[in-house]
């Protein structure tokens, strides 16, 4: 006998019911609308993307250099929240390019630091001109989860300046405020959306994300845990999931696509001017035409700079068709599916932080992504037929 409450699938009654709905019971735990089953299927897999979180275990650099005679303010190695620290990060950087006093400023590279930073140096008065290998769609950047995840892998424990907590929290915070900024903007580039937590057996106490006997991440998320909406436990009967136990809550989540649309064209109507150039060493920065430069390379400061201590942690994104009324993210037994207006990330989470790390190879492992496909197919299973 099919449950009301449970997923619909197929037949006269999905017929009756309009488009496939997980239901869920409003009430004590109020759902706006049935939730609608993300259709984790092969055949709407559309691509497969990997990019590389530019990791330094002292965290990101942030400092001004004299090279041939130019001022160049290091801004990179983000690690996995290059998006989500952005704002915050330029309101640091910038102003060490605007305390020499040059009113033209250049910025190296269009990814998520680089459009923060360039915007960022805009508002404080400069003219700036992006000099870039890549814009979106082809950024590293652009190949982000698209969550608020301020403290992933951002550091190690005992490898960060003392006040790193301190410096992390400030730039936090004034990047979710200027998150917010953008909610409500044509396209959505921030919006809120519901994250479900699923698990099998009764959620327990938090698990560090360093396996032991490795060097630990920092873990953060908790100093600025006031952002977030609490985590709420889900009542078997509210529960639209046939796993047996759910929490929710509400996160910020960043259409990438829309969000690097919508920064290339407030950095263009300011003035701002993007020149296509390929450094290959740091004796290019000679061709460059201003005298004082912001290095927003990501990880490619590592070859450009000689920067060994950026190391790379490898992210694999199966994406699966965007679908009309779903924008909620799911996590259950290391998977990851977050429903964007831009297309559905599922993403292999790895056991712990150590997933991926050192691991430069950018090409797409195929195998991995049809199992995790396959994976979350079985996340929106039938609760009861
Ligand atoms: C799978 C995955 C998921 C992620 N999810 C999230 C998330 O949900 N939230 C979050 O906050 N962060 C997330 N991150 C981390 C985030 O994507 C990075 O921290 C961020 O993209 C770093 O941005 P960036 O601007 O420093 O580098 P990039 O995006 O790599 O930009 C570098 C720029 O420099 C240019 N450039 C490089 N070399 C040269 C050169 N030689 N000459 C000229 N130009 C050059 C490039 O063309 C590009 O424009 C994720 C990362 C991965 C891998």
């Amino acid at each position: 006998m099919l449950d009301r409450r449970s997923l619909i699938v197929g037949g006269s009654l999905a017929a009756l019911a309009g488009p496939t709905v997980l239901r869920a019971q409003t009430g004590r735990f109020a759902l706006p609308e049935p939730l609608i089953p993300v259709d984790a299927r092969r055949d709407r897999m559309y691509r497969v993307t990997v990019c590389l979180r530019p990791f330094r275990a002292a965290g990101p650099r942030i400092e001004a250099e004299r090279i041939s005679g130019k001022t160049v303010v290091h801004h990179y190695g983000h690690g996995g929240s290059g998006w989500s620290l952005s704002w915050g990060s330029a309101q640091q950087a910038v102003p060490l390019a605007i305390a020499t006093g040059a009113r033209d400023i250049a910025v190296i590279g269009a990814g998520a630091i680089g459009l923060t930073s360039a915007i960022t140096a805009q508002r404080m008065g400069a003219k700036v001109t992006i000099y870039t290998k890549e814009r979106f769609p082809q950024i590293r950047s652009g190949y982000a989860t698209g969550s608020w995840t301020p403290s992933s892998r951002i550091g190690m424990e005992d490898q960060v300046a003392p006040g790193f907590g301190d410096w992390w929290e400030k730039v936090a915070r004034a990047s979710y405020a200027m998150h917010q900024s953008y909610l409500g903007v044509a396209g959505s580039p921030v919006e809120w959306t519901p994250r479900w937590f699923l698990s099998d057996e009764p959620p327990g106490p938090h698990k560090p994300s360093t396996p032991d006997g490795r060097p630990r991440f920092l873990e953060l998320d908790h100093v600025t845990g006031d952002l977030v909406p609490d985590m709420q436990n889900v009542a078997p009967e509210d529960n639209p999931f046939a796993i047996p136990y759910a929490r929710r809550n509400t996160q910020m989540t960043f259409n990438v696509a829309q969000y690097c649309r919508q920064l290339e064209a407030e950095f263009e109507a300011s003035g701002g001017r993007f020149v296509h150039a390929e450094l290959e060493s740091v004796k290019d920065l000679r061709h460059i035409r201003e005298t004082t430069i912001l290095n927003c390379t990501g990880y490619a400061a590592r070859a450009l700079f000689g920067d060994e201590s950026i190391v790379p942690v490898r992210g694999q994104i199966a994406w699966l068709l965007p679908q009309p009324g779903v924008n909620y993210g799911v996590f259950y037994n290391h998977l990851y599916v977050l429903a964007r207006r831009d297309g559905i990330v599922v993403q292999a989470l790895g056991e712990n932080d150590y997933f991926g790390f050192d691991d430069p190879d950018e090409t797409p492992d195929m195998a991995a992504a049809v199992a995790a496909i396959d994976q979350a197919g079985m996340m929106f299973r039938p609760k009861s037929i």
